[in-house]
């Protein structure tokens, strides 16, 4: 499958608002159907030691994992916002050196909040997502 290969997002009809999870969240204003681009993960393109640095002394949690690089997202309105869920309905694909693709794993309803499953380690220790709170 070629990861670029997408004719159109949906960046236009994903709304930020207050989130069940978490803070805020990205939502969908509109059926997003299965293995559909759902928006370009665009930011700052920065390295492995900048990318440590910034989230020990800044606290920056919006920072992508792409290969050799990572991409920052904390000035970003939209992306930065997607929360956690270990069932989650969207994947980050491979794009190229400078952005990744946030693609839909099912269809997602309107009104459905965006998730991803963010992949590292602590995440999954005491887990508060949605999929974990329900078979609690
Ligand atoms: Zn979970």
């Amino acid at each position: 499958m070629k990861p670029n290969n997408y004719s159109k997002d949906f960046e236009s009809e994903i709304i930020v608002k207050n989130s069940p999870i978490h803070g805020k969240g990205i939502f969908a204003r509109c059926e997003i159907p299965s293995h559909s681009l759902v928006m370009v993960i665009r930011g700052e393109v920065i390295s492995g030691y900048e990318c440590e640095k910034r989230e020990e002394e800044n606290n920056n949690v919006y920072i992508f994992w792409n290969g050799d690089y990572y991409i920052d997202t904390v000035n970003t309105d939209k992306i930065k916002y997607i929360n956690h869920d270990c069932n989650p309905n969207s994947e980050v694909q491979d794009r190229d050196d400078k952005t990744l693709n946030l693609v839909s794993k099912r269809i997602i309803y309107p009104g459905e909040e965006i998730t991803m499953d963010y992949g590292y380690e602590e995440i999954y220790e005491d887990c508060s997502c949605l999929t974990c709170s329900t078979n609690k």
